[in-house]
């Protein structure tokens, strides 16, 4: 079965050694790719992490994606295989500078590796719906880009949960409606509210990333975590929708083929194709494109 991962990292930092180590990894481009190839993954989407500094019009610059090289606007530095999420610093933009702010966005939708927006709410104490996004969501309504949004538990104590709880992407999609909001972890643990709200709203998705760290032993995550697993499970039907739900790792949090293995588990088989496939180049719609030149 060939994959796409809709939700990893690709970020240079210290805290990752030890988080890569902990999932049987190292936090390298080369890791990366050697794991894309023993796994079968076409292609993948990280989540932008790093400060861009280089700014052109007064606003907030993206978080892009360092591993390969340091970033930068000439050349992107990513792989064939790969695409990224512009990262949000929400606590920066003002009222004064959020429409400029969407302008440094806008510079980097012609790279057709750049896929999409996404928020960290939970990490940066600001809601998803604040009117300060509103400027990023007109430009993915414009662009017909997802907005990709961290919800549930955050990996740091200082983290606000008020703000990433899965509810709180309801008001966004109501008040955007042309815009597709992707709701990540499925809310952990808060997989009931996550799936009504992608339940009732045409326009929201889920993806199933970092919902397990580290490289448990098979049997020993499904001994402790049956409660879990099955919960999620529940809820996944209760939206009773595949088509809104796509595989992703949050690598290198999580050792992959324990990850590939255990949401093989919980999603029924006849909707595989679509879950570790199909809805990730459909919702990421910029993907089918990359595909054809690397062949995936
Ligand atoms: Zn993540």
């Amino acid at each position: 079965m060939k994959i796409i991962d809709a939700h990893m990292h690709y970020y240079n930092v210290d805290g990752f050694v030890q988080v890569a180590a902990n999932a049987g990894y190292e936090n390298t481009a080369a890791c990366w790719q050697k794991i894309c190839e023993e796994n079968n993954i076409a292609f993948s989407v990280a989540m932008g992490n790093t400060n861009y500094t280089s700014s052109k019009y007064g606003g907030v610059t993206p978080r892009m994606i360092d591993l390969a090289a340091p970033f930068d606007e000439a050349h992107y530095n990513q792989p064939q295989n790969m695409g990224y999420c512009m990262g949000v610093n929400s606590e920066a933009i003002t009222e004064a500078n959020a429409e400029k702010t969407a302008q440094e966005f806008e510079r980097f939708i012609k790279d057709p590796h750049c896929l999409g927006i996404k928020l960290y709410p939970g990490y940066n104490a600001v809601y998803v719906n604040d009117k300060r996004h509103w400027p990023l969501f007109e430009l993915a309504r414009a662009y017909n880009m997802p907005v990709a949004i961290h919800t549930g538990d955050t990996a740091w104590p200082s983290g606000l949960l008020k703000y990433s709880h899965p509810l709180t992407v309801d008001e966004a999609a109501v008040a955007f409606p042309d815009v597709t909001f992707v709701i990540a972890h499925c809310g952990c643990p808060w997989f009931a509210d996550a799936a009504e709200v992608a339940c009732k709203n045409a326009n929201v998705c889920i993806d199933l990333s970092g919902l397990v760290e580290g490289n448990p032993k098979p049997l020993m995550l499904l001994e402790r975590q049956r409660g879990f697993l099955r919960q999620l499970h529940t809820w996944l039907n209760y939206i009773g929708n595949y088509e809104k739900i796509m595989y992703g790792s949050d690598w290198p949090l999580v050792n992959i083929p324990l990850y590939i293995w255990m949401i093989s588990h919980v999603v029924p088989e006849c909707y595989h194709e679509d879950v570790f496939y199909n809805n990730a180049v459909r919702i990421y719609s910029k993907i089918g494109k990359l595909l054809e030149k690397c062949g995936g």
